[in-house]
């Protein structure tokens, strides 16, 4: 059996209790970076682990090798995890695990988790949506494969809806500029959310004109989300709110054993 289950943004008390118990009763656990250090330790001691996550630039472990791992542990009758951050189906290749187990007919389940876009936003007091900013909201990605622009900008530059941007911090040039370009008013609101829902959190508040040039290199630190639309002016009326949540955790990068899948 193995449990695709996403581990949300950061903050442990956002597991689901689902999430919970797969993770008390797992054998093997292949695990992202993007999960928390206090939501492997709700491991079992005895349970296997196996980092299997990336950092932008730096090799990995490929796609394939993942699935054809889940499928062997599995069929020795492991009891596994498939741990990632946020929701397994929201850029986290949760489909393509599924299809290798599902082709190998080994028995799977897919646990959601609360995704960056949800937990940031809701911690640093931004809704997705609201009657008078936007009636719709995207979630894109903004790792833009090199020299390519493949996104749709005309439909991204409407009003009247909340974008949010994963993976992109570093084409955020690129992306406020083609959105201007596109028809977007250069003075929209965008928030830059690093390591939402963590103790860390930061909301960086600008417009797409503005926000850019802000910030000079490593000065932030991942993971972070863009937030673009109307919806971002709430952040001042609601930013008091932001000081009452109770974020617990923090990411610790490169504290993870070297992946070992065979
Ligand atoms: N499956 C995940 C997304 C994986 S893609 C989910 O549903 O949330 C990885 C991207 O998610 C990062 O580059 C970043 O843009 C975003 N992200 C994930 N966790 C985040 C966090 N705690 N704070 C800010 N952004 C986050």
């Amino acid at each position: 059996m193995v449990s695709l289950v996403g581990a949300g943004p950061g903050d442990p008390e956002l597991l689901t209790l689902k999430a919970y118990k797969r993770l008390q009763s797992a054998e093997v656990v292949l695990y992202d970076r993007l999960v928390s250090s206090e939501i492997l330790a709700m491991l079992p001691v005895q349970a296997a682990r196996f980092y299997v996550g990336k950092a932008r630039s730096s090799h990995s472990v490929p796609q394939s090798d993942i699935n054809q791992a889940l499928v062997a542990w599995a069929q020795q009758g492991k009891q596994v995890v498939r741990l990632k951050g946020g929701d397994p189906f929201i850029f986290g290749r949760g489909g393509e695990e599924l299809e290798a187990l599902v082709a190998a007919q080994i028995k799977v389940e897919v646990i959601p988790g609360i995704t960056a876009a949800s937990g940031c936003t809701a911690y640093a007091g931004i809704p997705l949506t609201h009657r008078d900013h936007a009636q719709s909201v995207r979630f894109v990605t903004g790792h833009l494969q090199q020299g390519e622009n493949t996104l749709d900008w005309p439909t991204l530059a409407q009003p009247g809806q909340t974008l949010v941007f994963y993976m992109g911090l570093s084409n955020l040039v690129t992306i406020c500029q083609a959105l201007i370009q596109h028809g977007l008013e250069p003075s929209t609101p965008l928030a830059l959310i690093e390591q939402g829902t963590t103790q860390q959190q930061k909301t960086h508040i600008g417009s797409l004109q503005q926000l850019p040039q802000a910030f000079h290199a490593g000065e932030i630190k991942p993971p972070t989300l863009l937030v673009i639309g109307g919806v971002v002016q709430l952040h001042e009326t609601l930013a008091w709110f932001e000081s009452q949540q109770g974020c617990a955790v923090g990411f610790d990068e490169g504290k993870h054993p070297t992946s070992a899948l065979e």
